[in-house]
């Protein structure tokens, strides 16, 4: 029976639910040549608050990932944009892939290192499938996830505020993110709320 889960992956809150994979539901529909690859279709963005929690971890995953892939810096937003790939002309959703998915693996990134929308939020069409208690407890985790972001997104801007440094000197963002403490991890139950019954087919 597929779950979701409201779990840590080193440290790191993550939401998820074991039925992605086989997702047949409307956020996944993809054209025909399109790879199997549920709501995995969007423009992706780091800010600090995911960059800074990628550098505590692991440096080197988060320079992989500027090093592979094409990224735009928004400066005013400090924020790194990965456009999403596209299959063919059609501007649409249904043609595109996120920029990190592979073909019949699913995300390459490791849980803690995605977006932080990927890692928490579930699709709205599941709401119908968990029961009302269940799901104010999936809110409530939710809403612990959210404030922690944004404590910790509004120190980071600042920081860099403060200091007068610019987005797109990555280098040096990656120095003074290496330099500043860990965040504290925000400390959360495990738990696993049941879906009524496969949403998917
Ligand atoms: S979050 Fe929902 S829409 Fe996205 S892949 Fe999972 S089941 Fe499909
Ligand atoms: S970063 Fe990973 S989880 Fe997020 S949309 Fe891309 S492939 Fe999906």
């Amino acid at each position: 029976m597929n779950k979701i889960l409201i779990t840590t992956e080193k440290e790191i809150p993550v939401i998820k639910y074991t039925g992605c994979a086989n997702c047949n539901l409307p956020c996944g529909k993809r054209e025909k040549n399109v790879p199997k690859r549920g709501c995995c279709w969007y423009d992706v963005e780091l800010d600090l608050y995911d960059i800074k929690n990628i550098i505590d971890r692991d440096k080197s995953i988060f320079i992989d990932i500027i090093s592979k892939h094409p990224y735009i810096i928004d400066a005013d937003l400090n924020v790194i944009y990965f456009s999403a790939n596209k299959i063919n002309n059609n501007e649409n959703r249904e043609n595109k892939v996120c920029i990190f998915f592979e073909k019949d693996k699913g995300c390459s990134l490791p849980v803690y290192a995605r977006p932080f929308i990927c890692r928490v939020t579930l699709c709205p069409h599941l709401r119908k499938y968990i029961d009302t208690k269940e799901y104010i407890k999936i809110k409530q985790v939710n809403n612990l996830i959210y404030r922690h972001r944004i404590k910790y997104l509004d120190l980071l801007n600042r920081e860099l505020y403060e200091r007068g440094i610019e987005m797109n000197k990555i280098d040096l963002i990656i120095e003074i993110l290496e330099s500043l403490p860990k965040l504290k991890p925000l400390e959360i139950q495990n738990a696993e709320v049941y879906v009524k019954s496969n949403c998917l087919i």
